[in-house]
């Protein structure tokens, strides 16, 4: 046994093999110690305290799932090997095979699998002059490919952050030497799996997708004439073929996707503006999170797309606004729609395991429960009159015969498993009923047999039982042997009771077990033939769950429009972008105490090109900037947005650098990361993009900064420049010069007021640029002791000065009395002059007019003698 376990091993040395013995699997050798450890489960081993010991552990197969799950999750790849013979019939050692490989990209386990994402698995071409990218998610069968530019690093790694891949085939020369990742993906730490070059040969991957697709040619596809993409999806199936060993058969077609057809975005925005996670990693505080009122995992992964890429013509655009406006206005409509959604499973993961032979007879089911409710939708969507309609309803299908086939086989409340019978319906199959027929009069045949025979011997405790080993018998008490009669043959012996067997209840011991038999194996031919059938109907399953996806997320645009009072944006081919009372989605939900204050942008490609935003720390400019982004953004995803009114340019690009992100680890500075998403914006921006910076230059020092931020705005403003509507936040004040010098440029600042010793953040963007920043009375907010505050006072004094005496000595060294000299706007702790003193003792309410202008002048002459 140990030299078949040995040559099956050879053909899969990276995989963790599960060798099935019995009721186990077992490991052997190094996967059992790295297994072990993994699981957490004991190391023992086989010939245990001889020269030949050999480390082994097992787990049972019926939990298997559970461990594979913990093996995947740490990035390991498991062979799965089965007995392929009845043990009972083999003749000598059983047959075993490898029947699975489950790699991180192929998992079809539900433990292992977010209903709200894809998994996919992606392969990689590096041709000449475009790298091919293809993406499966074997759990639901999509499949797309497009081609990027080689020498575009930047836009791979966008591509590959919005698919999120699980695991990614690259050919196995393109990494050099030790490193397992290539060049462009360096420093990422996506599971790499190299394979075998010639899988990415153009005519063997051409061949492999023609055959997987049973076509002549790849035309239908749109993907002739793109080789380096057809190259990484051949070598993708091939894989698959290799791994998987069953039919492919939900695969049935590959779409291509262009970057160039919907906004792009990059890596960096979408972290900024936290679309699909927020910065504590949590979906539900993302954009995503919020606008997520699907009611299907359909809807929701749908959503995922949409929001990773909006779209950029408007018709798409409008016709997602009708439908989203008609049902946000049709409450009635809305809710009984998506009360019918609610009934839909979700069908690309059914149509995974139907077509890979992993499902189980509740699949189908629910399969079959999600088709009964697509008529009852069907004349529902036929109500709503809007052309935007036609998309969803020309391509509606009730999958009747999908649902017949179900429906006329399989049991409405069937078991998990189809061994534990009793799944297939009654007039299916004649000899199956038969068969069910019997067994179930045996138990009656059995009692009427028992009482047979106690008349016939006479003992009224004679008992007919069965059990597991030796099947049924006769029981018959010692004091009572002597009746038993001759046709009665012994079977075992007890302490108090003999058990026989008589030929009339071998007879129907017989027929009673082989009936067990047969109708398993009846049930499961016919199980299999349904399972089969739906399978034959993929893409007509699999296109009916993209068009619930949208719906669902079309009906889930309209329920969040509803709920947060959103307007419908005016889209436009214009360079204007005006909002009025704008709100930030998420922000303006978190205290339902603090009112939200909205604010108005009017930005276009002329006058109001760049907005220069200053305003104190914590005023809220992060918070707008990220609102206006975010509004643009959701109107191209055809969603209604938080303001009063919007009017919408269509934009080609959001770019967003908002907030530090920590890329320490990756071993760049913050400085640097922000610097290279700075030159990324200046590089890929067009008069079409909308830009919002913040803060730039401030991690480096204070004239490098001003002097990077200002050369930014200059590069950025002006038609004959990039001419893209920026909004740029700054603590540099001097940048709000740029406005005298450029008539595109204007300031803008976020109004706070000073009262009681306390600064109120007014939140309102004001035009304007402001002259002060607070940060040392906000440093005194956030506790920062009395002593530092008052010498952060003298050096901000001089440095406000000139940063050098006329001896050249660096002013900050010396201690200044802060009274001595302007400073920071006076906020709180210092002693109110005599003046205010006098004032704050008026006692207006019963002063006459007379003393009034008495105490006035008292006041002057207090000012003019200081
Ligand atoms: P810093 O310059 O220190 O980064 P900031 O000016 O960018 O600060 P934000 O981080 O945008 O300030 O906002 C600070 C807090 O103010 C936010 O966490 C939010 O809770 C609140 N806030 C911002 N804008 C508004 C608004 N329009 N209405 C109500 N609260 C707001």
């Amino acid at each position: 046994m140990m030299q078949q376990y040995q040559s099956i091993k050879k053909e899969y040395p990276d995989a963790i093999l599960f060798f099935r013995m019995g009721d186990f699997y077992e490991m052997f050798n190094e996967d059992a110690k790295e297994a072990s450890k993994l699981l957490d489960i004991a190391l023992t081993s086989r010939n245990k305290n001889k020269p030949n010991a050999i480390p082994m552990c097992g787990i049972p197969h019926h939990s298997a799932n559970m461990y594979i799950s913990r093996l995947v999750k740490g990035g390991k790849t498991i062979a799965v090997c089965e007995q392929v013979e009845d043990p009972k019939q083999a003749k000598g050692l059983v047959r075993r095979e490898v029947v699975r490989v489950i790699t991180p990209g192929t998992v079809l386990d539900d433990n292992l699998l977010d209903p709200k994402s894809h998994h996919f698995l992606v392969a990689l071409y590096f041709g000449k002059e475009q790298t091919g990218l293809a993406a499966l998610d074997m759990s639901t069968g999509l499949f797309k490919v497009t081609e990027l530019p080689r020498t575009s690093a930047d836009l791979l790694r966008d591509e590959l952050g919005k698919l999120d891949p699980k695991e990614i085939l690259i050919p196995e020369n393109s990494t050099n030497g030790n490193e397992a990742h290539p060049p462009m993906l360096q420093g990422t730490d996506y599971f790499i799996q190299p394979v075998e070059d010639w899988t990415f040969h153009h005519s063997q991957a051409h061949r492999v997708l023609v055959e997987q697709f049973k076509t002549k040619t790849l035309d239908g596809f749109g993907c002739e004439g793109w080789p380096a993409a057809v190259c990484a999806a051949g070598a993708l199936v091939q894989y698959l073929k290799e791994t998987q060993k069953s039919a492919l058969q939900h695969i049935t077609s590959l779409s291509t996707f262009s970057t160039q057809d919907c906004m792009m975005l990059d890596q960096s925005t979408i972290n900024s503006l936290e679309l699909v996670q927020s910065s504590d990693g949590q979906r539900k505080h993302s954009l995503l999170g919020h606008l997520d009122a699907t009611c299907t995992p359909l809807g929701a992964r749908r959503l995922r797309e949409w929001i990773l890429k909006p779209l950029i013509r408007l018709e798409s655009i409008q016709q997602r606004l009708d439908l989203v406006g008609h049902y946000r206005e049709h409450l009635i409509e809305r809710n009984d729609l998506r009360e019918q959604l609610k009934h839909i499973f979700d069908l690309e993961r059914l149509l995974g395991k139907i077509s890979m032979s992993t499902c189980t007879p509740r699949d189908l089911i629910a399969l079959k429960n999600s088709i009964r409710v697509f008529p009852d939708i069907q004349q529902m969507i036929e109500r709503c009159p809007l052309p935007a309609m036609q998309a969803i309803s020309s391509g509606w299908d009730n999958l009747e015969s999908v649902y017949q086939r179900i429906d006329e086989r399989i049991e409405d409340d069937p078991p998990l498993n189809i061994k534990d019978g009793n799944l297939i319906k009654p007039g299916c199959d004649e000899e199956l009923d038969r068969l069910k027929a019997i067994m179930k009069d045996s138990n009656q045949a059995i009692a009427n047999l028992e009482a047979r025979e106690k008349e016939r011997t006479g003992i009224p405790q004679l008992k007919v039982g069965y059990n597991k080993i030796y099947g049924y018998y006769i029981e018959v008490t010692k004091k009572n042997l002597d009746r038993v009669p001759d046709d009665f043959i012994r079977k075992q012996s007890l302490v108090n009771t003999e058990r026989f067997i008589s030929p009339e209840l071998k007879q129907y011991e017989a027929e009673i077990t082989g009936a067990e038999e047969k109708v398993q194996a009846i049930e499961q031919r016919l199980f299999h033939e349904v399972r089969q059938a739906v399978a034959d109907e993929g893409t007509r399953i699999q296109a009916m769950a993209r068009c619930i996806g949208e719906l669902d997320a079309l009906l889930g645009f309209a329920q969040i429009a509803h709920q947060h009072n959103y307007c419908r944006p005016q889209m436009n081919e214009s360079d204007v972008l005006r909002i009025q009372n704008g709100r930030h989605p998420l922000v303006e939900l978190i205290d339902p105490n603090q009112p939200f204050i909205p604010n108005d942008t009017q930005l276009d490609c002329n006058q109001h090109q760049v907005a220069i935003i200053t305003g104190p720390n914590m005023a809220g400019k992060s918070t707008y900037l990220r609102q206006v982004a975010l509004i643009v953004l959701m109107a191209q995803i055809g969603c209604f947005v938080p303001a009063e009114e919007a009017e919408i340019g269509l934009v080609d690009r959001i770019f967003s650098r908002v907030g530090a992100q920590d890329h320490l680890q990756k071993g760049q500075s913050t400085f640097m990361v922000e610097m290279n998403e700075t030159a990324n914006i200046l590089n890929n921006a067009t008069r079409k993009s909308l830009i919002i910076l913040d803060e730039i230059g401030r991690g480096t020092s204070t004239f490098d900064g001003i002097s990077i931020a200002w050369a930014i705005v200059e590069f950025l403003q002006g038609p004959d420049r990039i001419g893209a509507k920026t909004l740029f936040a700054t603590h540099y004040h001097e940048l709000t010069e740029l406005e005298r010098l450029f008539p595109s440029v204007k300031n803008y600042n976020v109004q706070i007021k000073e009262w009681n010793d306390e600064i109120i953040f007014l939140r309102k963007i004001v035009p304007g640029g402001a002259d002060k920043s607070y940060g040392i009375h906000v440093a005194r907010l956030a506790g920062l002791p009395e002593e530092v505050l008052k010498r952060a006072n003298e050096v901000l004094f001089n440095l406000e000065n000139s940063e050098y005496d006329e001896v050249g000595t660096p002013k900050l060294a010396q201690p200044q009395p802060p009274a001595a000299g302007p400073q920071q706007l006076g906020l709180f702790g210092e002693s109110p002059s005599p003046l205010v003193q006098k004032l704050k003792q008026l006692d207006l309410d019963n002063l006459t007019p007379r003393q009034a202008l008495e105490r006035l002048y008292e006041l002057r002459d207090l000012l003019k003698n200081g």
